[in-house]
């Protein structure tokens, strides 16, 4: 068991690349929080884990955006297990598109205030318990569109960019201190932002679904999208002592869409 008497806190945990994480390392013998926006998501996630592995798991209701929320998830799970969590995993996030002209200012702070500043409250809310035992692992789940851009994106690139600038800057400033920092940058993964994606395509184009998908396959020289096990496998090795070496990556799992 390579998480026997860890606790993880995974936001956005209740469906797509949060639960398969939160699966992921419960396989492996860790507590699981999960905290997302949509209560019935988590309850239902935490029931299916405590069952088919038998680890203590707490659904939280949490907007990650807000600073009061995050500290009240933070404090309930602490209650519930005696302490903060060792592995923190940032996965909530939004994804809308936009031209940018058509980029209002409310978007823009919504991709931000989500995905950036909510990656922001949650490490901060966990990072002085890791400081204080002197392990902690903190995986965020960034995107390839943080490390490169794409037409109608700005906002959701900028705020993944930001999220890069973090990692890179918290594992210097920590790597001293048993924790590790990193980014995990998936391209198109099989989950329900992408599906809402070929939506979006299939209502402002015109397209078929069919091709709408085969559109976004394309952008991977594998011609497929990533699936949401895929990304867990990558954070399961971070989230690990097997992991300590890897401090202040970014690292792809998009099939080779991008070589940096
Ligand atoms: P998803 O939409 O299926 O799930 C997102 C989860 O985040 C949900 O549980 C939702 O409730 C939660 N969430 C959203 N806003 C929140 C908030 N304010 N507070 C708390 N929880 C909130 O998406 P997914 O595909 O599983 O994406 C997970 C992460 O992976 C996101 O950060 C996303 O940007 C990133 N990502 C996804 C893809 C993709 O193609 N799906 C590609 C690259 C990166």
């Amino acid at each position: 068991m390579k998480l026997a008497n860890k606790l993880a806190f995974i936001t956005g945990g209740g469906r797509g690349i949060g639960r398969a994480i939160a699966f992921a390392f419960a396989r492996e013998g860790a507590s699981v929080a999960l905290a997302a926006r949509t209560r019935a998501q988590v309850d239902s996630v935490a029931n299916e884990i405590a069952s088919e592995f038998g680890v203590e798991t707490l659904a939280l209701e949490c907007d990650v955006a807000d600073a009061e929320n995050v500290g009240r998830a933070f404090a309930r799970a602490s209650e519930q297990f005696g302490g903060g969590p060792d592995i923190l995993v940032n996965n909530a996030g939004i994804a809308e598109t936009a031209p940018f002209t058509k980029t209002d200012e409310a978007m823009w702070q919504r991709h931000l205030a989500v995905n950036l500043t909510g990656t922001f409250h949650c490490t901060s809310a966990a990072l002085p318990e890791m400081l204080e035992r002197g392990w902690g692992r903190i995986i965020n789940i960034a995107s390839i569109a943080g490390k490169t851009g794409a037409p109608y994106i700005s906002a959701y690139a900028a705020s993944k960019h930001g999220v890069l600038g973090l990692t890179r800057s918290l594992a210097l400033e920590v790597g001293a201190n048993g924790i590790t920092v990193n980014a995990i940058c998936p391209g198109y993964v099989d989950t329900e932002m992408t599906s809402r994606g070929i939506a979006n395509i299939v209502a402002k184009t015109g397209k078929s679904a069919d091709d709408a998908l085969s559109t976004l396959k394309r952008a991977s020289p594998q011609n497929r999208l990533v699936t949401a096990a895929e990304v867990a496998a990558l954070a399961l090795l971070l989230a690990s002592e097997e992991g300590r070496g890897i401090n202040g990556q970014a690292i792809n799992v998009d099939g080779g869409t991008v070589l940096f």
